[in-house]
Formats: C-alpha cells, sequence, structure tokens
C-alpha cells in the first residue's frame, strides 16, 4: 500500500482513540486562540434570499441563533451571529441538516452490532492484533486498544436489540454482559474473561445513506457523519469526515480572504459527494464480508480469509486513492508528463534529497494544508545546458506580468510557494545555480539522488524521483492544491496553462 504510514497501530501497538485525536486537535486550536464553546446549541437558522447578497462574498447572509446553556436558566443566554458561512458539522442526526431540508438517501442496514471495551484474560493468540472472526455463532472483530484494554466488536440478532415500534435500537434490551457472552460462545474454544469493568459499551445499528446534497447555496455546509453514515467497521468515518472538513477548510479561507471566487465552493459538494457515494458502496460490501459464514466444508460459498485480507488491504481504505474528476480546482490536461502525479489525487509520499545540506526529506511535509499553492518545478538536469535554456526562459515567462505568479499574488500576499526538484548528484550539484525564483529558501531544492548511507532512493540510482513521479528529463511543472491534490500539470514552455488553470477560480491580487 502507498500510503505514508502503512500501518493501523501506533508505536504502543494500539489503535489510538477518537477522543486522544480530538485532543491534538483542541490541543492545537488553543495556541491559535480557538477554541470549543461547549452547552452552546443552535436554535434556528435563517438563509437570506437575497441573490446579490448571496453572490457577494463580503456580505453575511446566514443568521445563526445560539442558545448558550448556563449553570441555570437564569444564566443562560441567547447570541445572534450574522456569518458569511456556516459549517454544520453535527453529527449523524445533523440538526443543520434538517433545519435545511437535506435528505438523506440509502437505507438502513440490516446487521446489528454490539461493541464493548474492557481488559480480560484470554488464551486467543491474536489478542494484541485487528482480528475479523467468522464463526457459526456470529462474527466478532477484536481491536487492541492503549494499555492492556480490547475493544470487542459482536454481531447481533436485530430481533434481540431493535424496538419493533421504533424500529430503533432498544439499549435495555440488551447490556454488555449479553454481548461479551455473545462473544465468547463466538470464540469458542477461546477463552475471554472480563478482568475489568466495562470501560464502555454500545450498540448500534447503522444506515448506509448519503445525504442529497451538501451544501446550500454554498452559505451552509453539511460536514462529517451529518453528510454520510456507514458502519464503523473499515474505520472510515472520523477519517472521512476529517477530509470533507480538509477539502472545504481552504476552499473558504481562500474566498474569505479574497484569493478565490466563490465558484470555488461548488467542487466542495461534487468531490466529496462522489467520495461519499464510493464510501457507501465499499461499506456494503465490505460489511457483507465482516457479517459473512467462514469458509469451511460444508460453507463453501463462505468468506475466505484471503479475499477477505486482499479487500481490506486497498489504498482506498487508506485514502489515498481517493480521487477527484475534473473541475475548476482539477484540470484534466498533460497528465503524461507526470504520471505518479495523478491529477485529482493527493501527492504521494516520497523522501527526496534535499540539494543544500543533502538531507533526506519527506515531500508531504512541504505541503502543509496552509492555503498556498505549492508549485512543484520539476527542472530536469540543469547542468545540461539545452535544459537549462528551457528552465530559464520558463522562469522568464512567469516573471512577467500577466504570469498567475504575479497577476494572483503580490510579494505582500505571497499564495504560491515554489518547491524545486532538479536531476543531479550531491556532491556536483550547486544549487545556488539555479534561477532565484526556484531557491526562494535553501530548504526548497531538492536532487534525484540518495543520502550518504544509501537509505534510499534506490541505492545510488539516479533520477528515482523522476521514475517515482513518471517525469520524463524534459521536466515539468506541477501545481499541488492547498489540500495536497494535485490540481494541473504543464510543459516548462506552457506556463499559460498554469495561467488558464488559476484564471478559472482565483481572483486577481489587489
Ligand atoms: C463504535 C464506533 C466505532 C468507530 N470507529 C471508527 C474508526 O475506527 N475510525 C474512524 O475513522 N471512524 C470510526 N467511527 C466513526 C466516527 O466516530 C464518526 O464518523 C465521527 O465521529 C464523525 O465525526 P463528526 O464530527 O462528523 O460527528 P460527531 O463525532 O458525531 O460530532 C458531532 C458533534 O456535534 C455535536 N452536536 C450535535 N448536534 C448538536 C446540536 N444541536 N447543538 C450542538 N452540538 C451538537 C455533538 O455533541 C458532537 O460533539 C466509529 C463510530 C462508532 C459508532
Amino acid at each position: 500500500m502507498s500510503a505514508r504510514y502503512p500501518f493501523e497501530l501506533n508505536e504502543i501497538k494500539a489503535a489510538l482513540h477518537q477522543g486522544a485525536i480530538q485532543d491534538i486537535f483542541i490541543d492545537s486550536m488553543t495556541p491559535l486562540g480557538v477554541e470549543v464553546e461547549r452547552s452552546t446549541r443552535p436554535t434556528s437558522i435563517e438563509l437570506s434570499k437575497d441573490e446579490s447578497e448571496l453572490t457577494d462574498p463580503t456580505s453575511h447572509p446566514v443568521c445563526v441563533t445560539l442558545q448558550k446553556l448556563g449553570k441555570s436558566e437564569d444564566e443562560s443566554r441567547e447570541e445572534i451571529i450574522h456569518a458569511k458561512f456556516v459549517v454544520g458539522g453535527d453529527g449523524a442526526r445533523s440538526w443543520t441538516r434538517k433545519q435545511l431540508d437535506i435528505t438523506m438517501d440509502g437505507e438502513q442496514s440490516n446487521s446489528t452490532w454490539g461493541v464493548v471495551d474492557l481488559t480480560a484474560d484470554t488464551d486467543f493468540p491474536d489478542v494484541r492484533n485487528k482480528t475479523f472472526i467468522h464463526s457459526n455463532h456470529g462474527s466478532v472483530i477484536f481491536v487492541p486498544r492503549e494499555k492492556d484494554r480490547i475493544r470487542i466488536y459482536v454481531q447481533l440478532e436485530a430481533n434481540d436489540v431493535i424496538d419493533p415500534v421504533s424500529g430503533r435500537v432498544d439499549k435495555e434490551k440488551i447490556g454488555p454482559e449479553q454481548i461479551l457472552k455473545t462473544a465468547q460462545k463466538a470464540l469458542e474454544p477461546y477463552k475471554v474473561i472480563r478482568k475489568s469493568e466495562f470501560l464502555w459499551w454500545t450498540i448500534y445499528s447503522v444506515g448506509q445513506r448519503v445525504a442529497s446534497q451538501f451544501s446550500i447555496k454554498n452559505r451552509v455546509f453539511i460536514a462529517g457523519d451529518a453528510c454520510h453514515t456507514h458502519s464503523p467497521k473499515a474505520g472510515q468515518g472520523m477519517n472521512a469526515s476529517i477530509n470533507d472538513s480538509r477539502n472545504l477548510a481552504w476552499k473558504i479561507s481562500l474566498v474569505v480572504r479574497g484569493w478565490a471566487d466563490m465558484s470555488l465552493l461548488s467542487t466542495y459538494e461534487s468531490e466529496r459527494r462522489k467520495f461519499a457515494l464510493d464510501l457507501i458502496a465499499f461499506d456494503k460490501m465490505w460489511a457483507a464480508l465482516v457479517c459473512g459464514k467462514p469458509l469451511t466444508v460444508p460453507s463453501s460459498n463462505g468468506v475466505s480469509p484471503d479475499h477477505f485480507l486482499k479487500t481490506f488491504q486497498t489504498d482506498f481504505t487508506t485514502g489515498v486513492e481517493i480521487h477527484y474528476q475534473p473541475s475548476v480546482a482539477v484540470n484534466d490536461r498533460n497528465q503524461e508528463l507526470a504520471v505518479g502525479l495523478v491529477l485529482g489525487k493527493r501527492v504521494p509520499p516520497h523522501k527526496l534529497m534535499r540539494a543544500a545540506d543533502a538531507c533526506p526529506f519527506e515531500l508531504q511535509d512541504l505541503l502543509p494544508s496552509d492555503c498556498l499553492f505549492k508549485l512543484l518545478v520539476f527542472t530536469g538536469d540543469f547542468s545540461d545546458p539545452l535544459q537549462q535554456a528551457r528552465v530559464e526562459s520558463m522562469v522568464t515567462d512567469m516573471q512577467k506580468p500577466e504570469s498567475f505568479l504575479n497577476r494572483y499574488a503580490t510579494p505582500e500576499n505571497p499564495r504560491f510557494d515554489v518547491i524545486t526538484i532538479s536531476k543531479g548528484q550531491k556532491y556536483e550539484f550547486g544549487f545556488l545555480r539555479l534561477p532565484t525564483l526556484l531557491r526562494s529558501h535553501w530548504s526548497k531544492v531538492f536532487i534525484d539522488d540518495t543520502d550518504a548511507t544509501g537509505s534510499f532512493g534506490g541505492g545510488g540510482y539516479l533520477y528515482l524521483h523522476y521514475l517515482y513521479y513518471g517525469v520524463g528529463s524534459e521536466g515539468a511543472l506541477v501545481a499541488v492544491r492547498p489540500d495536497g491534490y494535485v490540481g494541473a500539470i504543464a510543459p516548462l514552455d506552457r506556463v499559460e496553462v498554469l495561467d488558464a488553470y488559476f484564471a478559472s477560480f482565483m481572483k486577481i491580487a489587489a
């Protein structure tokens, strides 16, 4: 698999629980002066119907009333906010979605699961591995957790847990003891004996649904579980939700800063709704495999472990395969110039050799979501006079007033970050020979060589990065979006391809 971290477990060999991931976000927001206000809920949301207001990016057409709950009724207060944009990340039963009359398309899955977190005495040998067990008494999933904890998912009989009147899970009907008992039966002859109190438990039956719209007028958006619900068995829900927000955040940010046109916002729904539909299709296939019977002689149509593993170990579950279709934010030309940098896909991880100090450096670390577009300039071999002339001519084109670098950015308001990847060997390559536009800082120039130990880069095989990215000796220009996805590719002598790409959604810098 091509993910940068091709494993599910962290260094203490446990899946990091969601609360810990939320804490990482909250801790990184605090120094920026951003905080989560708890005990606050919206009571009304109104979107202006005035077209001129809706299309004016400086207007505040959304009015939200918030109720801030205090310890007593007297301490509670109301706050009215006039917003440019509102994002409802309020979960599967999203209030925002209901207020906007956005429907969820799809159906309720017919499988119901119980989950318990506990520490246990067990002779089950794979207890510290993520394990899927198919048994004639239902399926069980083991997930190793921090310290000695384990999480056990158990397939339940819907009749035992669903209230026939409401059609919803009734937690009065079954508790953690029964969930564990069901797991114990499925795991026989192995024993799983509870050592601690149940640390957490739940029962769920999930709908496999996608919202019919992800936004109203590109002013109010929904993200995360508010737009898509599916089973948690492939561990995709939070990942998908974070990626919705990542996709939307830079677009709203560019519009609010006055850098981009409002039309860019439409690509949030086109990109993320298509992904959500693919996710539901994957989830249906995966859930059917998880709930299947084991492959045995009497049940020859059961699920084979090989087929099961292959289905899970795809780049779809790592997120690497997410592929956005052509739009204003994804060009569809010149793919052949950099076949390893797929238009509409995330730049894959790869270590490069930094030219100035011969240090290996991960390219993805140079692509933070900081609202800047990254321009990867593959210069080819700059010591070849013909290629040098080509690169210098490209730099001249980029310095023209009509070039995207000057139309959509100013020295005070940079919107692009140039990263240069040259061909050359560390003992010979002098990065100061490159035109200054291609070396804004010594840390931004890379060469196609191995490090001193040969520990990466193919043991001295020159031009490996060019091979990895599928870039030929003539080089290429690659525009990477602020979310790390490839937006456009151009030959060095056709800077106007990038001019046209940015002209389709960027605003001229004041
Ligand atoms: C048992 C289980 C295991 C899972 N395991 C994984 C996994 O391994 N990997 C993975 O990626 N995903 C997993 N998921 C899915 C993941 O938990 C969700 O997809 C994710 O939490 C969705 O994030 P969200 O921010 O969209 O919604 P939520 O996490 O539901 O957050 C919504 C927030 O909005 C708040 N809210 C809702 N309504 C209002 C209101 N009216 N006013 C104010 N606040 C409101 C809620 O209090 C909540 O804080 C699992 C889910 C379950 C049930």
